[in-house]
C-alpha cells in the first residue's frame, strides 16, 4: 500500500532571488524536518492523523512560519492562533480559534476532537478547555520574533492588515499545513496559522474552518489550504475540491487545479493548497508566485520546493 505526506508553509509572492541563500536554506531545512517527522510515523505503520499532527507541530515550533511560535502580531500586539485537524476515516474533526499562549494549537484542535463532544472552540472558552486538558499557557515572549514585530510596526495603527511571506504588502500568506495517507489508506489533514498581521475585531480566517481551509474524507481527499482566508471561506475551498472528486469524478489533480486556478481566482482570492487521496497521490496547487511546500512518498519520490519554477510532483 502506498503511503505519502505533503506539507506547506504558506503561499505568496515568493520570487526567486528575493531571499538570501541562507534564508532559503533555513526554510528548506525546516520543511524537511517537518516532512521527515511526519513521514517516519507513516513508515513505522503509524496513522495519518499522527503524521499530520507531528508535521504541523514541527512547523509550529519553527519561528520562520506564521503559526505557533512564529505567529504574526494582531493590532493589539498579541498573537491569536487558529488551527484545525480532520480524520478522513471517521470524518471527525477538531478546531480552535482566537487562542493565545498555546505552544501547539494543532494539538489543542486534536484534543477538541478527541476529548470533547464538540468540533470548534474559540477564545477564552478554548483556553479554559486547554488548561483542563493539561496544555501549558506560555508567556507572550515565547512568540516574539523581531521580523514579525517589524512587519507589524509598518502597519500598526492603520486599518491595513497583511498576509505573510511577501514584499508586496497585499499578498503575503503564511499558514502551515499537512496532509497524509497512511499504510491503511486512511487520510488526514491539519492546518495552523497566526492569521494576518494587524488583524482585529476577532477576525478569523479559513484555517480553522472545516470545509474551508481544511477537510478530509477517505472517499475523496484530504486538503489543507493557505491564502486570502476570506475568499477561501466564501469558496468553501477544501470541501469544493472534495465535491468535484465525489460528484464530478475529477482526479485529485483536476479538482485542485479547477478550484485554485479558476474558482478561487474568479472570486478574487489567491493562495494555494496541498491534497492527498487514499491511493497516496498528491497534488500541490497554487496561483501565487510560490508556496513553501514539500512531499515524500513511499515509492521514493520526494521534493522540497519554494518557487513556481521548482519542479513539482514525481
Ligand atoms: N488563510 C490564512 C488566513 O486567512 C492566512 C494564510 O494562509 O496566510 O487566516
Amino acid at each position: 500500500m502506498n503511503y505519502s505526506i505533503a506539507i506547506h508553509g504558506g503561499a505568496g509572492t515568493l520570487v526567486k532571488g528575493m531571499m538570501t541563500p541562507e534564508k532559503e536554506k533555513a526554510y528548506k531545512e525546516a520543511l524537511k524536518e517537518a516532512l521527515d517527522s511526519g513521514y517516519s510515523i507513516l513508515k513505522n505503520g503509524g496513522s495519518a492523523m499522527d503524521a499530520v499532527e507531528a508535521a504541523v507541530i514541527s512547523l509550529e515550533n519553527c519561528h520562520l512560519f506564521n503559526a505557533g511560535r512564529g505567529s504574526v502580531f494582531t493590532s493589539a500586539g498579541t498573537h491569536e492562533m487558529d488551527s484545525s485537524i480532520m480524520d478522513g476515516k471517521t470524518r471527525k474533526a477538531g478546531a480552535v480559534s482566537l487562542i493565545t499562549g498555546i505552544k501547539n494549537p494543532v494539538r489543542l484542535a486534536r484534543d477538541v476532537m478527541e476529548r470533547s463532544e464538540h468540533v470548534f472552540m474559540a477564545g477564552e472558552g478554548a483556553l479554559e478547555f486547554a488548561k483542563l486538558n493539561g496544555h501549558e499557557i506560555l508567556p507572550s515572549d515565547y512568540f516574539y520574533d523581531e521580523f514579525r514585530y517589524q512587519q507589524w510596526q509598518e502597519i500598526k495603527g492603520s486599518d491595513a492588515f497583511q498576509l505573510d511571506h511577501s514584499k508586496k504588502k497585499d499578498s503575503k500568506f503564511g499558514t502551515v499545513g499537512a496532509v497524509a495517507c497512511d499504510q491503511n489508506g486512511n487520510i488526514a489533514a491539519a492546518t495552523s496559522t497566526g492569521g494576518m498581521t494587524n488583524k482585529k475585531f476577532g477576525r478569523v480566517g479559513d484555517s480553522p474552518m472545516i470545509g474551508a481551509g481544511n477537510y478530509a474524507n477517505n472517499e475523496t481527499c484530504a486538503v489543507s489550504c493557505t491564502g486570502s482566508g476570506e475568499f477561501f471561506i466564501r469558496g468553501v475551498v477544501a470541501y469544493d475540491v472534495s465535491c468535484l472528486i465525489e460528484h464530478k469524478g475529477y482526479s485529485l489533480e483536476q479538482a485542485t487545479e479547477e478550484v485554485i486556478q479558476h474558482r478561487v481566482l474568479e472570486l478574487g482570492g489567491d493562495g494555494g493548497l496541498i491534497a492527498v487521496n487514499s491511493k497516496g497521490e498528491i497534488a500541490l496547487s497554487f496561483n501565487t508566485e510560490g508556496m513553501y511546500r514539500g512531499f515524500k512518498k513511499s515509492d521514493g519520490a520526494e521534493n522540497i520546493m519554494i518557487y513556481r519554477e521548482d519542479s513539482s510532483i514525481s
